[in-house]
């Protein structure tokens, strides 16, 4: 049977993933059985256990799965371990190793569709879940001046400055004092608040001329943080497509060994009838 691919999660119906991996193995000729498998947290790790005795050779894990995907893996790369969340599993005989392409799937977006390098910048990271994790330490990796993380529940941003441990470049902030802080070159929007409807506050005092505001979630889920950033008339807004594209990529190659241009395929994605709206 030749290998299989998947993407887990729930509800993992609207995931773009499938057809961002079979655009992928056209461009290079590579077939790819790739789909989406339904699971919840309870049944997470059975669905996984009867996709690898099913040819399963690499999947992809996304809400809520990504914490329970750490713990079956027998081996975990630096960037997951350090982020304590895998969003891909590659089967290395009778074990999984995970790894987490979310951060550099961030920096590449960032650095090659929105020209914005964060090294030397002011970021706001509003999150502290398992996206969140990733992204600050790539954005902490990526050199920045400061590193902000503002979560709903502190104690969380507290443990992911923590364990950061650069507290020359990288602290906290309560969520309920964010208005009064001064503008950011960047406000990255790492939490799932736009998944659940919830309205997303960008105070303006957060805001100049050239601040990005970048969500990481794409299609309605965006929309929570980015119209809330209209509202405070940002002017340079994105969502998370590219960096969907982008993490993408960095899992097939864990997979197939070869890179995919992601150019091709994110203009694809961004220009088809069903994709997300541009921000
Ligand atoms: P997660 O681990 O469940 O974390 C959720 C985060 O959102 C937590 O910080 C949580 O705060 C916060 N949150 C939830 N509801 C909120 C609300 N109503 N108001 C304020 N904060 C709220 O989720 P995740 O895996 O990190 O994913 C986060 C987002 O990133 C999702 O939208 C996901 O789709 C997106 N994402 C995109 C990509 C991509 O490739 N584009 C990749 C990964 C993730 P508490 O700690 O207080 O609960």
């Amino acid at each position: 049977m030749s290998p299989r691919y998947a993407v887990f999660g729930q509800p993992i119906a609207h995931s773009l993933s499938p057809r961002i991996h079979a655009l992928f193995g056209t461009q290079l000729g590579i077939a790819i059985d790739y789909r989406a498998i339904e699971a919840g947290r309870g049944e997470f790790a059975d669905r996984v256990e009867a996709f690898a005795h099913d040819s399963g050779r690499g999947a992809n894990v996304t809400l809520p799965l990504k914490e329970d995907a750490l713990a079956l893996c027998a081996d975990l790369s630096e960037r997951a371990r350090r982020a304590g969340s895998v969003n891909t599993l590659i089967r290395d005989g009778e074990r999984w190793c995970g790894d987490s392409t979310d951060g550099i799937g961030l920096l590449r977006d960032l650095r090659e569709r929105r020209a914005c390098d964060p090294h030397d910048l002011r970021v706001l990271l509003l999150g502290a879940g398992g996206a969140a994790r990733a992204a600050a330490f790539a954005l902490a990796d990526a050199g920045v001046r400061e590193l902000v993380i503002a979560n709903r529940t502190l104690k969380r941003a507290e443990a992911l400055a923590t364990a950061i441990g650069d507290a020359a470049h990288v602290g906290v902030r309560a969520w309920s004092t964010l208005a009064s802080a001064r503008p950011f070159d960047l406000i990255v929007n790492a939490t799932a608040a736009g998944h659940a409807n919830a309205a997303l506050d960008v105070p303006r005092t957060l805001l100049d001329e050239q601040t990005l505001c970048y969500d990481l979630s794409y299609g309605k889920a965006a929309c929570a943080f980015l119209d809330g950033a209209r509202k405070s008339e940002a002017t340079r807004l994105s969502d998370g497509l590219g960096m969907l594209v982008e993490q993408a990529a960095e899992s097939f190659f864990l997979w197939h060994g070869v890179r995919p241009d992601t150019a091709a395929v994110y203009a694809e994605l961004r220009d088809s009838p069903t994709a997300p709206a541009a921000s």
